[in-house]
């Protein structure tokens, strides 16, 4: 409640301030666009909210920044990334509009919205003068979209020094809970040789290593576990040369998801050692856990406990779930620092043409941000 008359005052500036960062498109690979979003949302967190900037300058990927908010010696991070997995264009495509309850546009569910959140959330705070023990650093990250490949070590320092992590990724679809685990990723390829002849002349002095990785992938996706959350999947696979060629050579490459690393070591343990089907192939693997697991923990369960009672006070439920999609979120979990996730956008279609926020959820998921900002 103390922070609705601020959030009515801004109710259209954070729609317009969502807009324009939408309507900048900045997919990842694409270094001018990435920064033209990084520097209007900088600017504004400087405006609004008193920010001290800090740049992370990058040669090819977009440049991060770090917005800090307060001064205070208890810190708290937050987490969003300004890019998209949208190509420039899209816009003309799938314009940034108000249709009945919804916003449209590339990235405003993942995740131009959150980080508009994030902005007003701390505006409001910084107003009601609420958080002077505190110092809030926002992280805009450019390139989370794949993988985090220079901003991680940012971020990871970041959370060392911090008592908790906000990750404003958009919430679980449709229910708009928040993430208390995420599961890790691991990629894999695995190559398989066997010994090419003459499918007509002499069949018989030849291996498939066709043949061999068909088991190879039967006796993979076979690691699986789905009690506890282990998925394999062999995405793409391909050999041999022609027809009339016995195959002397097959590749496949593989995906693991895994919400612990106990799961994750047992499946990198039986993907290394492989055993062969065919007798006079060979195979061999290689890969590595990229991403450890968000694991839900007791303290990262007391702060969704304090954001679901913050939640009621503001007239609306926040259910707790997961997903396998892995965030920023997952590597500073890994370091021991409690971590929420998914305080963002309420809507659907991360990555999908249908990408969409509810606007009605908009007014009280800003005040609610601010208030869990004050109260932590
Ligand atoms: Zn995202």
């Amino acid at each position: 409640m103390r922070f609705r008359e601020f959030t009515e005052r801004h109710l259209q500036d954070v729609l317009a301030d969502t807009k324009a960062f939408v309507e900048l498109e900045s997919p990842t690979v694409d270094k001018a666009g990435c920064d033209r979003a990084a520097s209007y949302l900088a600017g504004r967190f400087r405006d609004y909210t008193g920010a001290e900037i800090v740049w992370h300058s990058q040669s090819k990927w977009g440049n991060h920044f770090e917005a800090k908010v307060g001064n205070g010696p208890r810190r708290i991070l937050l987490l969003g990334h300004t890019d998209t997995v949208w190509p420039i264009g899209t816009i003309e495509r799938l314009p940034c509009r108000i249709d009945g309850d919804y916003l449209t546009g590339p990235g405003c569910f993942d995740m131009k919205y959150g980080s508009i959140q994030a902005l007003w959330g701390l505006g409001s705070v910084m107003e009601a003068r609420a958080g002077e023990e505190k110092t809030f650093v926002f992280v805009g990250n450019s390139e989370e979209e794949v993988g985090s490949p220079t901003s991680r070590h940012v971020i990871e320092a970041l959370a060392r020094e911090s008592e908790c992590v906000l990750v404003l990724e958009p919430a679980l679809a449709p229910n708009g809970a928040v993430k208390l685990w995420r599961k890790g990723s691991g990629r894999y390829r695995l190559e398989v040789q066997g010994r090419a002849s003459h499918a007509g002349a002499d069949p018989e002095q030849g291996r498939s290593a066709l043949v061999e990785l068909a088991h190879q992938i039967i006796d993979l996706e076979a690691i699986a576990d789905a009690r506890k959350g282990t998925t394999v999947n062999v995405g793409t696979a391909r050999g041999g040369t022609r027809p009339n060629v016995v195959a002397a050579f097959a590749e496949c490459e593989i995906d693991i998801r895994f919400r612990t690393m106990e799961e994750a070591r047992r499946a990198a343990d039986r993907i290394l050692h492989r055993p062969t089907f065919i007798d006079g192939t060979s195979v061999r693997a290689e890969g590595v856990v990229n991403a450890p697991p968000m694991e839900e923990t007791p303290a990262s369960r007391r702060l969704y406990e304090l954001a679901k009672r913050l939640a009621a006070e503001e007239g609306f439920e926040l259910p707790a779930g997961g997903t396998g999609g892995g965030s920023d979120g997952n590597r500073t979990a890994a370091l021991g620092v409690p971590t929420l996730d998914g305080l963002g956008a309420v809507g659907e279609g991360a990555h999908a043409d249908h990408e969409r926020v509810q606007v009605s959820t908009i007014a009280p998921r800003v005040e609610w941000f601010a208030h869990l900002l004050a109260a932590l």
